[in-house]
């Protein structure tokens, strides 16, 4: 085995779906893996496991994403333990849905906080420390959403904001030598759409031109890619991965 250190990778919503299969990814790319969750400690363990199974050292923390002491704190364990966070993924996320007009506050402040502020407070405690070593990557997950889904003004403000930050942040960081690109997915199998009504879903399949929602895996290696030197000229996108949804 080779004495280089790992870069290390830190994932948000590591426990499940996306974030999941991305923890596995950069694990196999060669990363140590920070991932954390919410409450599923089981699940968590488990792709700690998988990541290992790669050669990832890798780091497990249950931090509830709004919370930003929490958030501080398993970054300065990440980089006490592992080392610097050379790349951040925001993959924390939920879904509230309801049209506005029987939408409650809380349903509002739980997606918002969750999506967008929990994006910002992680990406706020590891960018300085990347400008500082002229080196990092953040990708934040939006959705197709962003676009203006009905029953989802809550989610497709909370995924809308999510790509103006990340344009931002790709603007004021370029010269630091950081990245930003969000990746926005459509209908992805996971336990956020295995919520979606039977009906629902099978009317919405007939309206994707591959005919099939996507696999986490298939997202992972997009971010696994945005991630990798083989991006190293892209930053400030959007990219759409969703079987042709939004053409
Ligand atoms: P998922 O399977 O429901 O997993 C959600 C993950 O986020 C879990 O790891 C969960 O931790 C964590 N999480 C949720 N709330 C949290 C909080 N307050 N603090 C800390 N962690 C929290 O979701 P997914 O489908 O993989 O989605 C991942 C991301 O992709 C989300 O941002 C979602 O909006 C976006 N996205 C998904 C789809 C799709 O079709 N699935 C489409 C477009 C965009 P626990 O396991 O501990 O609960």
């Amino acid at each position: 085995m080779s004495d280089t250190p790992r870069p290390v990778a830190l994932v948000t919503g590591g426990s499940r779906g996306i974030g999941r299969s991305v923890v596995e990814a950069l694990a196999r790319d060669g990363y140590d893996v920070a991932l954390c969750y919410r409450s599923r400690t089981q699940e968590a363990l488990l792709a700690a496991k998988a990541a290992h199974e790669h050669g990832a050292r890798t780091l497990t923390g249950r931090v509830e994403v709004t919370d930003r002491e929490q958030v501080r704190a398993f970054v300065a364990e990440t980089e006490d333990t592992l080392g610097p966070v050379e790349t951040l993924v925001t993959a924390a996320g939920i879904v509230r849905d309801s049209n506005l007009a029987t939408l409650t506050d809380a349903d509002w402040d739980a997606v918002v906080g969750t999506n967008l502020d929990g994006t910002y407070n992680f990406a706020r405690a590891v960018v300085f420390p990347m400008m500082k070593r002229r080196r990092g990557t953040v990708i934040t997950l939006s959705s197709i959403a962003a676009r203006g889904q009905a029953g989802q003004t809550n989610y497709s403000a909370s995924k809308a904001g999510i790509i103006g930050f990340t344009k931002a942040l790709a603007k004021e960081c370029g010269r630091a030598g950081l990245r930003a690109n969000t990746v926005a997915p459509g209908f992805i199998r996971t336990d956020m759409t295995g919520q979606l009504p039977e009906k629902y879903a099978t009317n919405m399949t007939r309206n994707i031109p591959l005919g099939r929602f996507g696999e986490p895996e298939e997202v992972a290696e997009l971010v696994a890619f945005l991630a990798s030197g083989r991006a190293s000229y892209i930053t400030g996108q959007v990219f759409s991965i969703d079987g042709g949804l939004v053409v």
